[in-house]
């Protein structure tokens, strides 16, 4: 169980999730559901209020960030965050030495990473040479060069064209073909139910669903926090 607040503001308010491995597992929600925030607890980036976080039943509650990532977990961030003096390579190199005990190994792991984006050509440019969009995808790179067992992406298909979507898409089934179980927070439900085994609802902090995309879409509690969410915002790949 896990809740955290800001002032006034309780972003995730007693949610439990028991993630078991294997396949994709969407977390959806309203702009300010507290996904994001989730994320921040799962990984260390944020201290729990109150609750557990539990990592291959470890408690792991008062653990660093770093610690966290050497048992396998690794994430994007939905605002990017890179070093901004590193290059490309660099960046994701950074990635690797939390799995890999060599800066050689870790650069292996780095440029296959960044091959796998498809930024094998940027490896020498700063992260400001590059798009938003490669930026997400340097992070992405930066992620799966720790070769994690449990990889949580945040938005990372915003602002993609449609074909683009698709290369993402089979990128992430292809990672869970390998193993890698995939937390995936993203607005283009269309995608999500297609893709996912099991999908999860946060809206104003609480855990409001979780079940298979069919049960999710037909759960009233799930359609009532959808309305009044701009529709571009619901349907963003329709
Ligand atoms: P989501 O990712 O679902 O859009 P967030 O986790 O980013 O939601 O935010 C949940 C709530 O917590 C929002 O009301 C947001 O404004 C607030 N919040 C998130 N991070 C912070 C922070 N560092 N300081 C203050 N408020 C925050
Ligand atoms: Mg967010």
């Amino acid at each position: 169980m896990a809740s955290k607040s800001f002032g006034g503001v309780q972003a995730v308010r007693d949610v439990t999730i028991d993630i078991q491995a294997g396949g994709i597992i969407a977390l959806v929600g309203p702009n300010g559901a507290g996904k994001s925030t989730f994320f921040d607890l799962m990984t260390g980036v944020q201290k729990l209020d109150s609750g557990k976080r539990i990592v291959g039943g470890s408690d792991m509650t008062g653990s660093a960030s770093h610690q966290i990532a050497r048992q396998g977990i690794s994430r994007t961030f939905q605002k990017v965050r890179l070093f901004p003096s590193m290059t490309a390579l660099e960046n994701v190199l950074v990635g690797g030495l939390q799995k890999h005990s060599s800066v050689e190994k870790s650069k292996t792991a780095a440029y296959v990473a960044l091959e796998r984006l498809g930024l094998q050509d940027r490896a020498n440019d700063s992260p400001a040479e590059l798009t938003l969009i490669d930026r997400k995808r340097l992070e992405m790179a930066r992620a799966l060069a720790s070769e994690p067992s449990l990889l949580l992406l945040d938005e990372v298909m915003t602002g993609l064209t449609p074909r683009e979507v698709e290369d993402a898409v089979a990128l992430i089934q292809q990672l869970t073909n390998e193993g890698v179980t995939v937390l995936l927070v993203e607005h283009l439900l269309k995608v999500v139910m297609r893709i996912s085994k099991r999908v999860l609802v946060l809206d104003h902090g609480l855990l409001i669903a979780d079940g298979t995309p069919a049960e999710v879409q037909s759960d009233p509690a799930v359609i009532e926090a959808y309305i009044g969410v701009p529709k571009k915002d619901q349907n963003a790949d329709c």
